[in-house]
């Protein structure tokens, strides 16, 4: 295996676990049981039905989801979901969904969302140029709202919510595209929550739609077939062809999880001293690399921080990469350093970014 493929802090998509990876090696030229490339199995074989099950329980026993939510396999990536949602929640409404603005890509959502029907944004952290977010004190959420939307992680700037927005009477959805499957998430406390795989999970070209079904109810008849939700629930997420094999990668990625890591909690224990280990060692550099974000709001998924000025950045990710680290440009809308930390970045590659960092002020810094 390619031990680049360790050290690589990429935004996304993002790293996976060697196991898995081997697998995949394996799967491109033979599925042990079928015998015959993952990239030409039929989406119609008993063998993908079955992948696609598989694949729903485990997800449903990660997350301790009960019956009375969907699980859904969906094309279009996080982006179809900013419209789809509106499409289909908020036609012919006039209260206002309650959207938060907390960072680059919750600021996508909104441009969608305001295409379809009446928005609120309730919360905005432009002025902070998105390095905080909310406390409960600011955000006052209305009791009629259709259903309340944010982001759980804004991938780009590097902070997180650590706890779960809204009113128990109004309809939640998240996009929890870059922290899904990281940590238990009480999803039961969501009516809509989505992700697409590319972060800590799979491959981009599949997306996971978690509805309930209540929420479905006395929906619009008028979608497109492709942009409503029904359609693929009554298809299996089978209504066209499927990726077959980024929803197979999600599938050892979850057996990953299940088997070896050993669940959702112990996935998170170690998400957080990888993150805790990059954090302290910031914040003990006397400013050399400076953090982005509030400490309390800090992502564990994506770390953001500076250097002293843009030539010296540059610097870094030269040396970086001639030392076999990957990845660690920050995203083109602010620039800046961000280390992603996705659940198939191992402790030790923390560890030798670590080392890194520590080389590199000693040579450049103080
Ligand atoms: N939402 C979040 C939180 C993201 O990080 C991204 C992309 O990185 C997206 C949405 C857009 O996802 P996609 O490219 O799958 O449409």
């Amino acid at each position: 295996l390619n031990p680049n493929n360790e050290r690589n802090f990429s935004g996304g998509p993002g790293a996976l676990p060697a196991s898995v990876l081997q697998q995949v090696q394996e799967a491109i030229v033979s599925v042990p049981e079928v015998g015959l490339s993952i990239l030409g199995i039929s989406h119609r074989s008993d063998w993908f039905a079955a992948v696609v099950q598989e694949l729903e329980t485990n997800i449903r026993t990660l997350l301790g989801l009960g019956d009375d939510y969907h699980v859904l396999f969906l094309q279009g990536g996080a982006t179809q979901q900013f419209s789809m949602v509106p499409m289909t929640l908020l036609h012919g409404k006039t209260v206002p969904a309650e959207y938060l603005l907390t960072g680059y890509w919750s600021g996508k959502v909104l441009t969608e969302a305001r295409k379809e029907g009446p928005i609120r944004t309730l919360w905005s952290g432009e002025a902070d140029s998105y390095r905080r977010l909310p406390s409960d004190a600011e955000l006052d959420f209305s009791p009629d709202a259709p259903y309340i939307h944010y982001v759980s992680n804004e991938t780009v700037e590097g902070i997180q919510f650590h706890r779960v927005l809204g009113r128990d009477d109004v309809p939640r959805v998240c996009d929890m595209s870059s922290d899904f499957l990281s940590k238990p998430c009480e999803a039961d406390r969501f009516s809509l929550i989505y992700a697409h795989a590319q972060k800590n999970i799979g491959p981009a070209g599949v997306t996971v739609v978690l509805v309930r079904d209540a929420l479905l109810q006395d929906v619009r008849d008028d979608l497109p077939g492709f942009l409503d939700y029904r359609s693929h629930i009554k298809a299996h997420s089978n209504y066209n062809t499927p990726p077959v094999f980024a929803i197979y990668v999600v599938l050892l990625v979850t057996r990953w999880l299940l088997n070896d890591i050993g669940g959702l909690e112990r996935m998170d224990a170690i998400n957080r001293r990888k993150a805790q280990a990059l954090y302290e060692f910031l914040d003990t550099s006397d400013g050399f690399y400076q953090g982005r974000a509030a400490t309390a709001d800090r992502s564990l998924m994506n770390v953001a921080f500076n250097l002293a000025t843009p030539e010296l950045e540059r610097l870094f990710f030269t040396e970086a990469q001639q030392a076999g680290i990957f990845g660690l440009t920050g995203h083109r809308a602010i620039g800046g350093v961000r280390a992603s930390l996705y659940n198939g970045l191992t402790e030790q590659a923390v560890a030798g970014l670590v080392d890194f960092m520590a080389e590199f002020r000693k040579r450049h810094g103080r």
